[in-house]
């Protein structure tokens, strides 16, 4: 008898359970065993009505339900239509089907299908990659077309048991679902060019974009930090398939996925976040926001109102590109290749840097403000943007180079040295390159002199440094220009940090 179907959420990613029935005599009863979980054990109950009102029967005597494999806690997906057809099959109501089957529904007491609350594609890439050949997963009308985006296996829907049963008893009558579409084009709703002024903040954005280098934009309020922020996820390129898969399998072990994921995302959680909800927790495991952001950007509007441990969480998996989950008895990794982009005041005030405004904050509210963010996190950040309040003939006048038009043209050319390198085994986009990479791309005598100047007068930390030549290496890209030149390397330094580099070490 080829195998009954169903799954369970585990680790972040979802488990093939074999539902097998066995029939006994007695009294008459359901047992279920095989670490069933709360939701499962209630299913039981409902199944009898079920079978019934599709004219099946239910059989007397003991019912055994066993769930393997047995180690693993069942929960997070229904494991309802898999029992019923199970039981179908043992009491010759249905045919063994000759291949598996993966079954993901809840059944109610009229015997019509419910969809899982999350997990469906999770499930269904589970049976599209076992070894086992699955004919087919079978779920509810409402998430068919989630199923169908796994490959390897067909996905149909079943509005109540009695298509099932149909399906089952002739597959080749079923038509499989079709895939979800891809959610809409790149946007073209935010321009650069709406942020007035701001020039240097608006390049940033653009080398961000083109490097993958996470940013930091300082000043007062009403300076358009989160309008630049917000325009830097629009300059990034569409998802690649797999990348855009990874993501819709977040989405996926969260709720139900809408769409195929196309364009970049952005994600802009509120300070009040807690570290579990960034990072992702919860029983059974679940992503958290920096994983939503996946391929995208994670923009932290207000960065020292985050929590201390939110913003902590955060640095390895930066770093790593994944976050690693560890409980007593789960562990999961989900993928976490954001970029950052952040904004904060000067001060808690925020007009410490205002020409006119002045500011209205005490030394020591000053200091404890500094505190919050620490030197390690701050060390993450490749670009750090001084904004000013803008001036008022840049309100009402053109609002000069650069555009979004303009961004687009440059970041294409980038590309175009970016995978060149990559074709001769270089290093590509510069956000994650080590120093040697770096020199290996070309960089000009004259641009090391001025690197080493800038070491000894500005009094670089070894991690300032590296961060100067990956900009410098992104602004030469946006040249298009294959040897990184001593002018690349002079406006790079523009974009460092000055409070905290020029001075002690913050490591
Ligand atoms: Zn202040």
């Amino acid at each position: 008898m080829a195998g009954i179907y169903g799954a369970a959420l585990h680790g972040g990613r979802a488990r093939l359970v074999r539902v097998e029935a066995l029939l006994g005599r007695g009294l008459s009863r359901i047992v279920l065993v095989g670490m069933p979980d709360a939701v499962a054990r209630e299913a039981r109950e409902r199944l009898p009505a079920a079978l019934r009102r599709h004219g099946f029967g239910f059989p007397k005597g003991k019912v055994l339900l066993n769930l393997v494999p047995a180690q693993i806690p069942k929960g997070g997906l229904p494991l309802d239509l898999a029992m019923a057809v199970s039981v179908l099959v043992r009491q010759g109501s249905l045919q063994s089907p000759v291949r598996p089957w993966l079954f993901l529904a809840e059944l109610d007491l009229e015997g019509r299908l419910h969809p899982p609350a999350r997990g469906t594609l999770l499930a269904a890439l589970a049976a599209g990659s076992s070894k086992l050949a699955f004919a087919g997963v079978i779920t509810a009308p409402e998430v068919a077309s989630e199923a169908a985006l796994a490959p390897g296996v067909p996905a149909y829907a079943a509005a109540d048991l009695g298509e099932v049963a149909a399906l089952l008893e002739a597959p080749g009558n079923g038509e499989p679902a079709a895939p979800l579409d891809p959610g809409g084009e790149a946007g073209t709703s935010l321009r650069l060019e709406d942020v007035r002024g701001q020039q240097q903040a608006r390049w940033a954005a653009i080398i961000a974009a083109t490097g993958g280098h996470p940013v930091l934009f300082q000043g007062p309020p009403g300076t358009g930090k989160s309008m630049v922020a917000r325009r830097l996820a629009e300059l990034l390129p569409a998802l690649d398939p797999a990348t855009a898969l990874e993501l819709a399998k977040v989405e996926a072990a969260l709720g139900r996925v809408r769409a195929m994921p196309r364009r970049a995302p952005l994600r802009a959680p509120h300070n009040t976040i807690s570290a579990q909800a960034l990072l992702g927790g919860g029983q059974p495991l679940r992503p958290g926001e920096l994983s939503r952001a996946h391929g995208g950007v994670l923009f932290l509007d207000e960065l020292p109102e985050f929590a201390r441990p939110a913003l902590e969480g955060l640095r390895q998996p930066l770093e790593d590109g994944e976050v690693r989950l560890q409980r007593v008895r789960e562990w999961a990794t989900f993928p976490a290749d954001a970029l950052l982009v952040a904004s904060c005041n000067p001060c808690p005030c925020g007009f410490l840097t205002h020409r006119r405004i002045p500011c209205r904050c005490t030394p020591a509210r000053l200091a404890q403000y500094r505190l919050r963010v620490s030197g390690p996190l701050l060390d993450r950040f490749d670009l750090f943007v001084e904004m000013g309040p803008v001036a008022a003939e840049a309100l009402d006048g053109p609002p000069g180079p650069p555009t979004s038009a303009m961004a687009s043209e440059r970041m294409a050319r980038a590309r175009a040295r970016q995978e060149e390198r990559c074709a001769r085994g270089q290093v590509g986009r510069a956000g994650r390159a080590t120093l040697e990479q770096l020199l290996a791309t070309g960089v000009a005598a004259s641009a090391r002199v001025l690197l080493r100047q800038a070491a000894d007068q500005l009094q670089l930390s070894g991690r300032g440094h590296l961060r100067c030549l990956r900009v410098a290496r992104s602004i030469a890209d946006l040249d298009g220009s294959a040897i990184l030149e001593r002018e690349h390397l002079q406006r790079a330094l523009l974009y460092r940090r000055v409070t905290t580099e020029e001075g002690a070490s913050t490591g």
